[in-house]
């Protein structure tokens, strides 16, 4: 959005030009015009006309933003139930729509309703709105955006917020350029100003935690991390009113087409949903020594392997399984780290895990300040000794 310049006010002084930083700002027959590919809408010219000519423009943004209401969650399914991220969002939607006099409304798109829109409701959300039909069944970039969009299109909400998923990272932005508006991606944090949703997230390497606020263009859009919040607990008691909407354009995507599903190689646990973390940095020293960890992570019911960014990088473990701030956020019964260091990024991903374990050779390293029980050693001479020690357990 670039400045508006009233050309019947403007007197022809030129004191704009010079102010413009980007230098969006020249002359045309006697008036002063403005480059909108390169006007940053920075708003220093506006105060330097004496006439008032200038103004950061906006109208059309303010009436939008006053038009939104409500805050929505996109539900995420997967085996044609919501997802955990789905009911973590409808919580923490539920109390900050109850903090500034709105609703928390849950869109619905997939195969059928069935008993969703009854546990939505009990986690939370005081709508649905349902698009249902068998071109549904699978997430679809494009079927997904247009019926999203229509129903925003009709309904018109305050914020949205979407998990920070592999379908929620893919659906989202597609749906913010979609209806001209921002997107604050892989947030950590919520609130509420008024009606403005306060989006939090990490940014300059980790170093700073930004808050975001979009607060010309409707909807304020975010996609936020799982397991940052906790699902309410369901209360079955809560109703609400369910909108069965029928989309226009059924359009499927033509640019992503899946033709395949597969299990990735560490298998089917995902990560965040594992109890039991048995997570390796480079410490380990070697792919090999790494190896050993998914013996320690088959012992514990629903364990898996972890790494930090260091390991990925290593191609010891896929991505799948990277724990921090640029990879998941895990919040396990039991997180062991061997051989981690605990760097800033790394913790930002598990230090709400119920129990830490570190395993690391330096007594200094900051894994410890996080850690309930840790142990300076050598992680290679460790680790196949705890694997022993309980196997013999668990044999006994
Ligand atoms: C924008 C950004 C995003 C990032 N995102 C992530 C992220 O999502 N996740 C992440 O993990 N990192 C992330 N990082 C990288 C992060 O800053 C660290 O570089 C990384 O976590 C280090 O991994 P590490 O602890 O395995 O390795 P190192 O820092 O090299 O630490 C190895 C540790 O192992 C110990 N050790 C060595 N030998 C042994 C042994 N034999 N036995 C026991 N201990 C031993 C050492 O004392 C040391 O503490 C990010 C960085 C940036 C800038």
């Amino acid at each position: 959005m670039a400045i508006k310049i009233d050309k019947e006010q403007c007197i022809g002084c030129e004191s704009c030009v010079a102010t413009c930083p980007t230098g969006a700002l020249s002359m045309e027959d006697g008036k002063a015009n403005v480059n909108e590919d390169t006007c940053v809408s920075c708003g220093a010219c506006v105060g330097e006309c004496p006439v008032g000519a200038i103004s950061l423009g906006g109208a059309a943004e303010k009436k939008e933003a006053a038009e939104g209401k409500d805050l929505w969650v996109m539900v995420e399914l997967e085996n044609g139930e919501p997802v955990g991220v789905t009911y973590e969002l409808l919580g923490v939607a539920a109390d900050l729509a109850a903090k500034c006099g709105q609703r928390c409304c849950a869109v619905l798109v997939g195969a059928e309703k069935g008993d969703i829109p009854a546990k939505l409701f009990a986690a939370g959300a005081d709508v649905v709105y349902a698009v249902t039909g068998a071109e549904y069944a699978e997430y679809n970039t494009d079927l997904y955006t247009n019926a999203f969009c229509e129903l925003a299109e009709s309904y018109k909400p305050n914020a949205v917020m979407f998990g920070a998923t592999v379908d929620g990272r893919d659906l989202a932005p597609r749906i913010a350029a979609r209806l001209k508006t921002g997107l604050c991606a892989d947030c950590t944090g919520l609130d509420m100003a008024g009606d403005l949703v306060e989006w939090t997230r990490p940014a300059l390497g980790g170093n700073i935690l930004a808050t975001i606020v979009c607060d010309e263009h409707r909807p304020q859009m975010g996609t936020v991390r799982p397991k940052v919040f906790k699902a309410k607990e369901a209360d079955a008691s809560r109703t609400g009113e369910v909108v069965d909407y029928e989309v226009k354009n059924k359009v499927a995507s033509k640019v992503t087409i899946v033709r395949k599903e597969a299990l990735t190689e560490a298998g089917s646990i995902k990560i965040e949903d594992a109890e039991v973390v048995c997570s390796g940095g480079r410490g380990l020293g070697s792919c090999d020594n790494f190896k050993m960890l998914e013996e320690l992570a088959v012992l514990f019911e629903n364990g898996t392997v972890g790494g930090s960014r260091a390991v990925v990088d290593e191609g010891w473990v896929d991505h799948a399984h990277q724990v921090g701030q640029s990879g998941k956020t895990v919040t396990p019964k039991v997180y062991f780290a061997f051989g981690i260091s605990g760097a800033i990024q790394h913790l930002a991903g598990m230090s709400s895990s119920d129990v830490i374990i570190a395993v690391n050779k330096d007594a200094n390293a900051p894994i410890f300040k996080v850690a309930q029980y840790g142990i300076v050693g050598d992680a290679k001479e460790i680790l196949p000794k705890l694997i022993a020690k309980i196997k013999a357990f668990k044999e006994a």
